[in-house]
């Protein structure tokens, strides 16, 4: 009798232990999911100056490949033609053996047009979706409804700004009107800007990469002195041309200096 009592005692106590891991193991993985789910993201590579990234873009040495982020407010999504032309260009400059790739999504209008600093940094912070991971560079590139702010309530003659080390604002609406009756497809006006405003995140020019060849612009913070390269000031404005415009000699041989194509 005695040991029948100490039987049951025991296996009361074996089956109470026992159902409460059963309970309890699932409660801990779901709390250790609840907290894990929002991945933290590391947006501090992204945040440097801008032009100082010009090796990190141009090498393999710790990015192996490009992954291009396009947020575009509804009505301003970049041509196919831009998006081809670009890739061109960048295949041709950068050496990202593991390819270079876009992501487009559309985002709502923040309605904070003409847009300064502030403004496209914390559109941004809320829409750019992809950072820099293990061996993947990340550009976010905004294709904003309107244009700069020139400080004083109207909109700058511009049509992009580069800002940090990876991201840039394409100001679309005013492009779109400055070319819809100019000789030049809107997908070309749209790969010349990028071209440009990615010239300035590798560091051209003098804006991070020191010049092998004296070719800076002493009119214009980061241009190039040669007419018809893609880093002259004012090329933004161009609309006779028939192809995508070209860095010079000058501004490759600064490309190369850190380890560009
Ligand atoms: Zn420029
Ligand atoms: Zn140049």
């Amino acid at each position: 009798m005695k040991n029948h009592k100490l039987l049951l005692c025991l296996s009361i106590f074996i089956f109470s232990i026992y159902s409460c891991s059963e309970e309890e193991i699932p409660e801990i993985q779901e709390e250790i999911e609840e907290v894990q789910e929002p991945t933290i993201v590391d947006k501090s590579e992204n945040r440097h100056q801008m032009g100082s990234w010009g090796s990190q873009i141009l090498t393999d040495t710790k990015y192996r490949s490009l992954l291009i982020e396009i947020g575009y407010v509804e009505g301003f999504k970049p041509k196919d033609e831009a998006l081809e032309k670009l890739k061109e260009f960048l295949e041709g400059r950068i050496n990202k053996p593991d390819g270079i790739n876009y992501i487009l999504h559309s985002v709502p209008s923040s309605n904070k047009a003409p847009f300064d600093r502030e403004d496209w940094e914390s559109i941004e912070d809320e829409y750019r979706e992809n950072y820099n991971s293990e061996e993947e560079l990340a550009i976010w590139i905004y294709f904003a409804d309107g244009g700069k702010d020139d400080g004083n309530g109207g909109v700058a003659n511009a049509l992009g700004t580069a800002y940090k080390n990876t991201s840039m604002i394409i100001y679309s609406k005013e492009l779109n009107d400055w070319y819809s009756d100019k000789n030049i497809s809107i997908g070309l006006a749209e790969a010349n800007i990028m071209g440009h405003e990615f010239g300035h995140l590798f560091g051209l020019v003098d804006e991070g990469i020191s010049p092998v060849s004296d070719h800076t612009d002493p009119e214009t913070t980061g241009h190039c002195i040669t007419e018809n390269c893609l880093m002259a000031s004012g090329k933004n404005y161009s609309y006779n041309q028939q192809d995508m415009f070209l860095l010079d000699d000058y501004c490759i041989e600064d490309l190369r200096s850190i380890g560009g194509k």
